[in-house]
């Protein structure tokens, strides 16, 4: 079994719970521990940071994105709920949404790879990826994501 540590800030308020539960099923089988700081857990912990649902951060329509320093991608992950809430429109399943824009961010940030396949790796996401029921990791990379996380 693998683990990773999960550390979800909202800047705004923002559904946490579904938000939480999304990342835990789109990762599966990794086991996603959600934390309530930052700094308490070394290692295999990734900070993911929900910007504030009423204003866009103006960085065109990107639902997310990594940071990196010196070329490497950072264990920190952004999702810009206001973008999301965007393409949804008036829609129940902000949470999950978000939740899955973040577990796609995660993927990035844990495997250091910018690339990307389909599924949950895909380059961009439509309203019906962000709220059809399951939007899984192709094979191959849910294999490239445990193998990164022993890693890590
Ligand atoms: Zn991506």
């Amino acid at each position: 079994m693998s683990y990773l540590w999960v550390f979800l800030v909202c800047v705004s308020s923002c559904p946490s719970h579904e938000i939480l539960h999304e990342i835990s099923q789109d990762l599966f089988p990794v086991r996603i521990i959600f934390i309530s700081s930052g700094d308490s857990v070394p290692g295999k912990l990734v900070t993911a940071k929900v910007e504030d649902c009423s204003a866009p951060r103006a960085r065109g329509n990107v639902l997310g994105w990594t940071v990196k320093q010196d070329g490497e991608i950072l264990p920190e992950v952004f999702a810009d709920c206001a973008q999301v809430r965007d393409l949804l429109g008036d829609s129940r399943f902000l949470g999950q949404a978000l939740g899955r824009v973040l577990a796609h961010e995660i993927f990035h940030a844990v495997t250091k790879r910018e690339s990307h396949t389909l599924g949950l790796n895909s380059r961009t996401f439509s309203r019906e990826d962000l709220e059809s029921p399951g939007l899984l990791l192709p094979a191959r990379d849910l294999k490239l994501f445990t193998y990164s996380l022993h890693q890590m």
